[in-house]
């Protein structure tokens, strides 16, 4: 559903919106609480209130209740109603596709994750998805009928309103696949089409590590890389939904050719794919990834000198943007980043050289806590933000 910038209406989707990424970020909230978090007023808090707990979106919780200031009654906590259904969630990496069922509030009911070449293999992927949301869903007890949505985190710049990938370079065989359209028509839910790393950043602005943080970039690190931004509280897709697409970004003069077609981007530096091929040579080519943050985080010299070196290639690629931003958190995502400090502190390394004292003593650098698992998670949080408007109604 679209309304217009500006109208009442919209207005009114705004704000809900922000009653349900309150909700979502904080888990058991009070009216009181929503107030104070969104800026809202009392009197708009309680209406959409009643609206999300008569949608049954929102329900009261049994038990322990927030004590109340100045020993009035204590207030009734609020959170998402158990059986208010499941949101679906995909990620479509370069390398394999993950698909997942979870609550409103994230919490994931079940997993499937399968390798394929997802770039070249369009119709085999979505089969996977349409196919594997279904079992799930199964699984889990549910039927369809209870699912409110379904989120798609894609390795490409989506422009949200169409969700048309935008750039045919990067993922040559989908252009012209309408990914939301393929998945709604074989699973009857509303689909919804985002920018992976845009969705990494949501979801650990949403469920992880970024909760609070109202400057923040994420970095996503796997097969491919990218990063997603949440300014001012808000997440920033950009005027064509590809803020943020700095894993192709050259960083070595004459390196590797990219999957992009240009040379030396981030991407085939600090890609998974390039952190497992500088140690293969000494390490043979069976080294997987997991050896390599393993090996790293034992103080093995080699694995260790490898993610020093990709924690600090990340900071010379994001001094610039903390420059411009002045962000309060910066978040490393992705599996690479469980190798922890020796990453991090190659990343804060090269921050506190690079950039003024007043933005680089600010800036606080940590390893995302969702995992590989936070674009899917995004996704959640994007079809559950979408539908929001009229979450289950008829
Ligand atoms: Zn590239």
């Amino acid at each position: 559903m679209t309304t217009a910038p500006g109208s009442l209406e919209s207005l009114r989707s705004r704000n809900r919106l922000r009653v349900l990424e309150t909700v979502q970020q904080r888990g058991a909230v009070s009216r009181v609480d929503i107030i104070r978090t969104t800026g809202l007023s009392r009197t708009t808090v309680s209406s959409l209130v009643a609206e999300l707990l008569s949608e049954g979106v929102l329900s009261e919780l049994a038990g322990p209740h927030a004590p109340a200031r100045g020993g009035g009654r204590p207030a009734t906590l609020l959170g998402f109603d158990p059986d208010a259904g499941g949101v679906l969630g995909v990620h479509l990496g370069h390398d394999g596709v993950r698909v997942l069922l979870a609550n409103l509030s994230g919490g994931v009911l079940g997993e499937r994750q399968r390798e394929i070449d997802v770039d070249h293999l369009p119709a085999d992927s979505l089969a996977y998805v349409a196919d594997t949301a279904r079992e799930l869903v199964d699984a889990s007890g549910h039927t369809m009928d209870r699912v409110i949505g379904m989120g798609v985190a894609v390795s490409a710049p989506v422009q949200l309103v169409s969700h048309a990938l935008r750039t045919p370079s990067m993922l040559r065989d989908w252009t012209d696949i309408d990914i939301a359209a393929r998945l709604r028509e074989r699973l009857g839910v509303p689909v919804h089409v985002g920018n992976d790393a845009n969705l990494g950043a949501l979801a650990e602005w949403t469920f992880g590590v970024g909760r609070g943080a109202d400057d923040l970039i994420y970095l996503m690190l796997s097969d491919g890389v990218g990063a997603g931004l949440i300014l001012n509280g808000r997440p920033y897709e950009g005027a064509a939904g590809a803020a943020g697409e700095l894993g192709h970004v050259a960083v070595v003069d004459g390196g590797y050719v990219c999957r992009c077609g240009n040379r030396g981007c981030l991407e085939t530096v600090v890609g998974t794919r390039a952190l497992v091929a500088a140690v293969s040579h000494s390490r043979g080519p069976d080294t997987t990834l997991a050896d390599v943050v393993e090996l790293a985080v034992a103080g093995d010299p080699g694995c260790h000198r490898v993610v020093v070196d990709a924690g600090r290639t990340i900071g010379r690629a994001l001094s610039g943007i903390c420059a411009v931003l002045d962000p309060k958190l910066v978040i490393v995502g992705g599996r690479i980043a469980a190798a922890g400090p020796p990453l991090l502190d190659g990343v804060r390394e090269v921050l506190a050289r690079r950039l003024p004292a007043a933005i680089s003593q600010g800036v606080v650098v940590a390893a995302g806590r969702l995992g590989d698992r936070a674009e899917a998670l995004g996704a959640v949080a994007l079809a559950t933000r979408s539908t929001s408007v009229h979450l289950l109604a008829p």
